[in-house]
């Protein structure tokens, strides 16, 4: 074969190893163990019965055509009522452009705010998308360390000092995968300062708002960050629907005018009546405030089940589909901790140190099962904890 673009050689997936212990547990699982997998983010549930049933009636009304290259009217009209929201700041339908999950949002926003050879600042830990994200745009990146001494929320000092000349953007994620934090206002204004000084895009991930454990604040309301804030939005954990891809970008309405041409070259519009299912999701919530209310019940009976277990420290934890817990009093090597938490009581989790440094010597835990399975999960966690040597 001739030789694939060096572009496309490069886009490799990021983080350490980690990954290797989930694909382990998924293959015994397989094979027939009883795992319990706390290690993948999709719902354990089925999309609303709702939102079904509105598909199924697009079908059979033969909604089986192209659609408009943004999104047909009626899905952008909702998705800037939902960005309104979700941003605090009035949204209109010129100001989202539809894509098929969150993630094509994300690469949509690195295309168009980006040339090759510029420079972004990617906040860590991190969602393991997004340096691939930067460097299928041409683009270069730095990863800046939350602490985890201070729940993983950033300090716009260490942001400010990776800066470059040629830096053109910060991405960060709230709430955040995969340690749960809720960036706080006074967080998320030392970033805002950094980019109104400096005219830098903000990548705003907040595909996690509805799944918030106090106030969701975008940073898109902060003064002047509505001309630079480009958030990142999806149906897929608000609204139960990882599997349908619908996402938006919320950005200036020049940008989303130029990013009309990129779904030209690339989706050429979402399916039909997939959109025609969206909008009846998005206009009644469908799911919302029930799958909202599931993952605040699981993550309360989760960390009270750990809560008082000796060397386990919880961290971040404050919305999202994750938990994170700090367990390197009881082992240093967060890998080591995974594979011998595997071997020896059947469950899978995340090592920290796949999302980035700041997180090692912590296991994610994804929320993403029952509560009962949570609590036989925490329960083992209690055994191995205080056998392990
Ligand atoms: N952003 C974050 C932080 C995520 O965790 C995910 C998925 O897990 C995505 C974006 C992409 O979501 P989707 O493409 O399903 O909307």
């Amino acid at each position: 074969m001739p030789k694939p673009s060096s572009r496309i050689s490069g886009i490799t997936p990021s983080g350490k190893d980690g990954w290797e212990v989930h694909f382990a547990a998924m293959n015994r699982k397989e094979a027939g163990e009883d795992i319990i997998m706390l290690s993948v983010g999709d719902h354990d549930f089925d999309t609303p019965a709702e939102t079904v049933e509105a598909c199924v009636t697009a079908v059979r009304a033969g909604y089986h055509h192209y659609t408009q290259l943004p999104g047909i009217p009626r899905l952008r009209a909702a998705m800037a009522k939902l960005s309104t929201q979700c941003t605090g700041v009035p949204t209109t339908a010129d100001e989202v452009i539809a894509t098929p999950g969150g993630q094509l949002a994300l690469f949509a926003a690195a295309q168009a705010a980006l040339d090759p050879g510029d420079h972004a600042i990617v906040v860590a830990p991190y969602y393991a998308t997004y340096p691939p994200t930067f460097r299928a745009a041409g683009a270069e990146f730095t990863i800046v360390e939350t602490r985890a001494e201070d729940g993983f929320q950033p300090r716009a000092e260490d942001i400010a000092a990776a800066l470059q000349p040629r830096t053109k953007a910060i991405l960060i994620n709230t709430p955040n995968n995969p340690t749960g934090a809720v960036y706080s206002r006074k967080s998320l204004e030392g970033i805002a300062e950094i980019c109104r000084k400096h005219d830098l895009w903000l990548f705003s991930d907040e595909v996690y708002w509805t799944l918030g454990g106090g106030e969701h604040v975008s940073p898109r309301s902060l003064p002047g960050m509505a001309e630079r804030t480009l958030v990142i939005n999806s149906m897929s954990k608000s609204h139960g629907m990882t599997g349908w891809r619908i996402g938006w970008l919320t950005a200036p309405k020049e940008l989303v005018s130029l990013l009309i041409s990129l779904n030209l070259v690339t989706t050429y519009g979402l399916t039909d009546f997939v959109s025609r299912a969206a909008v009846e999701a998005m206009e009644n919530a469908y799911g919302v405030k029930e799958i909202a209310e599931r993952y605040t019940a699981r993550r309360a009976v989760f960390l009270d089940a750990v809560r008082g277990l000796n060397n386990v420290t919880v961290r971040g934890s404050e919305g999202g589909m994750y938990v994170m817990l700090d367990i390197s009093a009881i082992e240093p090597d967060c890998e080591s901790f995974a594979w011998a938490f595997l071997n020896a009581e059947k469950v899978a989790v995340m090592p920290g140190v796949s999302f980035g440094d700041a997180a090692a010597g912590h296991i994610r835990i994804s929320l993403c099962q029952p509560e009962e399975i949570l609590l036989e999960a925490a329960a083992r966690l209690k055994r191995f904890a205080t056998t392990y040597s």
